[in-house]
């Protein structure tokens, strides 16, 4: 298979930019796409060259990103960064299935990646393109996970990592790993879009590498989500994804990745996506819903912190992979979110609070009549279930009454005497 010449496209204007240059955004302040002329590429023999890597034991082949790096940055192994990141699970939803109403009902459980989340596909290919353009340096500011993987990412190829965290509450596990993965991490006061502001000037004036989902490079890397899942299916498409949005690289990543293989002819139908966003902080669903232009949210707020997001740089890559895929976006409350968590937790699987839209999304999308009881569905778990303990703790304990959240399927810690009466009584034998 020949190299694809990729370049920069511009979301909004069109305009190219050939990939010689570090370049996040268009003159005209659009976002950028990796763009790669299909035409001429025989996608049976891609499929078939990818289909010959599954199972391979070591180097980039065995990566669940690179094994598709012909569709995500086509270079010599040696010069790649890498974790073999991907390879996740695709379970049954078990009881979340059930909760959700639906039949057929797959998680892909992305929090099974090296860092706990998703980011690391994206960010084995921007820490790649940072070694591409021979940066020293990367930053990013981030609501916990993409500075936990940027700051793995760095370490193991011996870069220097700079972290720009939002006042606040951030989930411990994440922070933890930051610290621990030795990335430099300032706390700035303010929330995060005040932070992702603060990193694109600091990355400007200090020549630093900027790995926020404004990076093309990290979309590409994320594409292989959905690459994974139709390997992972026989290339039998599901009817839908259902996926959380915050800062909306990761749908725009999904959708962008099911139109190439669709023009590839790998897929020969085109999967609907849901986006799902938190109630305090859903600007894409707001926009879809009352047909009003795309407003950012203030002051936006939920326990969801990985998708706590009021001004997400890639809406309008976003809106494009809906349209595309006759896609929806809905909201669901702190309540919906934490009840849905709590039965991805019990059905064995668990993940962070922010993965869990997917499942309180799907059960809206059934509950209102658009995702068909009968249909498959692949809803994206993007993050570990050990990613933030006290959402975990908060809500068996039901102490979460602050945040209006009830503990309705609380799991309750019990304090009982050492004696062999007080277990027969807590456990009622
Ligand atoms: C980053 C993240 C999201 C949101 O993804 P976007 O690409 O910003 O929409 C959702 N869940 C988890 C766990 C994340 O880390
Ligand atoms: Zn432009």
């Amino acid at each position: 298979m020949h190299r694809m010449k990729a370049c920069l496209k511009c979301v909004r204007c069109g305009r190219d930019y050939e990939l010689d240059q570090p370049r996040y955004l268009c003159d005209c302040g659009g976002t950028l796409d990796l763009h790669r002329d299909l035409s001429g590429v025989d996608g049976e023999e891609l499929k078939a060259l990818w289909e010959s890597r599954w199972g391979a034991k070591r180097g980039v082949d065995a990566s669940g990103v690179w094994r598709y790096r012909e569709l995500i940055f086509d270079l010599p192994p040696e010069e790649i960064v890498t974790r073999q990141e991907g390879n996740t699970r695709l379970y049954p939803a078990g009881k979340a299935g059930e909760y959700a109403g639906l039949k057929h009902f797959l998680l892909k459980h992305e929090g099974e990646n090296p860092t706990g989340s998703f980011k690391d596909r994206g960010m084995t290919c921007g820490v790649t393109a940072a070694k591409f353009y021979r940066a020293r340096n990367v930053a990013c500011a981030s609501t916990g996970n993409t500075s936990a993987s940027m700051a793995s990412y760095a370490a193991v190829c011996g870069m220097n990592s700079v972290i720009f965290i939002p006042e606040g509450k951030i989930a411990y596990g994440k922070l933890a790993q930051a610290l621990a993965f030795g990335g430099r991490t300032l706390q700035i006061r303010g929330n995060f879009d005040d932070a992702m502001a603060l990193v694109q000037e600091v990355c400007r004036e200090l020549h630093i590498y900027l790995l926020n989902s404004i990076n093309p490079f990290r979309i590409e890397g994320q594409k292989a989500i959905g690459f994974e899942i139709l390997q992972q299916l026989d290339w039998q498409v599901p009817d839908w994804f259902v996926i959380p949005g915050g800062n909306l690289g990761n749908n725009s990543a999904l959708s962008k990745g099911m139109e190439e293989l669709y023009q590839l002819g790998i897929i020969d139908r085109i999967p609907r996506i849901a986006v799902i966003q938190a109630e305090g902080a859903a600007p894409l669903a707001h926009m879809w819903k009352q047909h009003t232009p795309f407003e950012p949210v203030r002051n936006p707020e939920t326990i969801a912190t990985a998708i706590k997001i009021g001004n997400p740089v890639s809406w309008e890559k976003s809106l494009r992979g809906l349209k595309w895929s006759n896609g929806v976006v809905e909201s669901v409350s702190e309540q919906e979110i934490m009840d849905a968590k709590a039965m991805v937790d019990a059905a064995g699987i668990g993940a962070e609070p922010a993965s869990c839209c997917s499942v309180a999304g799907a059960k809206k999308l059934v509950d209102t009549g658009v995702i068909d009881p009968e249909a498959t569905v692949v809803g994206i778990l993007t993050g570990n279930v050990l990613k933030d303990p006290d959402a975990v703790i908060g809500y068996h304990k039901d102490e979460l009454g602050h945040l209006g959240i009830r503990g309705t399927y609380a799991n309750r810690p019990q304090v009982i005497d050492p004696t062999l009466d007080a277990v027969r009584a807590a456990l009622n034998l």
